[in-house]
């Protein structure tokens, strides 16, 4: 029998695949509606940070294979959003390790979990670590709702987790395929919830890390409000 990993703090927020090719609008996947998603995810960040959480991060990890074009390892979308990175951080590549330090989370604040599939409860470290994660409760936030965000809710919802999901801080490229699996989350016990709910309103208006006409007017216009406040 494994000792479970015990954590000091009763939440942890799980960052599902926030990488460029989800949510950047040069990504060769972007979601729908990528701005507001990306400020939502900021802003779960933002608190996260503030109180001390711990976050769990997957990352999905591909060899180039096919022309498949997404999440391929050294390529610019197969990166995390930089404000998706906490300075103190763990990254397991994925292979069929089990292996997984005790004390992880008393010297990083961030586990992050490269994973050859979209379900994470189908590499070996990323589900060994969900499994024996105590925590009161399980944050979700990422991309994408009817992918590797459903595989990752349903999965800790199976090991008797209590699920929080911030559906405003998770990406869809397909809307009426997430609205089935959000639906789907909520019948098997998740708790769906709004990023406001949980982390409050904040001045983080824009995302930063995109290049898209629609991103960089709203950093402008924040921008400016910032200089008018000041
Ligand atoms: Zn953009």
């Amino acid at each position: 029998m494994i000792r479970p990993i015990k954590l000091r703090r009763k939440r942890v927020l799980i960052d599902v695949d926030t990488q460029k090719d989800f949510l950047v609008a040069s990504g060769s996947a972007c979601i729908k509606n990528h701005r507001r998603v990306l400020m939502n995810i900021r802003r779960a960040y933002a608190w996260a940070r503030i109180k001390h959480i711990r976050v769990v991060s997957t990352a999905l990890c591909k060899a180039s294979r096919n022309g498949d074009n997404l999440c391929i390892i050294g390529r610019e979308g197969q990166k995390k959003v930089s404000y998706t990175l906490r300075h103190k951080r763990f990254i397991f590549e994925a292979d069929n390790s089990t292996d997984i330090a005790r004390d992880l989370f008393t010297r990083f604040d961030q586990i992050i979990l490269n994973k050859r599939c979209e379900n994470p409860f189908d590499e070996p470290r990323a589900e060994r670590l969900l499994t024996e994660l105590k925590a009161d409760e399980f944050i979700v936030i990422g991309a994408i709702a009817e992918g590797a965000v459903a595989a990752t809710v349903l999965g800790l919802l199976q090991r008797g987790k209590r699920v929080v999901v911030l559906t405003d801080a998770i990406g869809a490229i397909d809307r009426h395929a997430a609205d089935v699996a959000f639906r789907k989350m909520k019948a098997k016990g998740a708790i769906l919830a709004e990023t406001k709910n949980i982390a409050g309103s904040t001045h983080l208006h824009t995302a930063g890390v995109c290049d898209c006409k629609l991103c960089k007017a709203s950093e402008k216009e924040e921008n400016l409000q910032t200089q008018t406040s000041a």
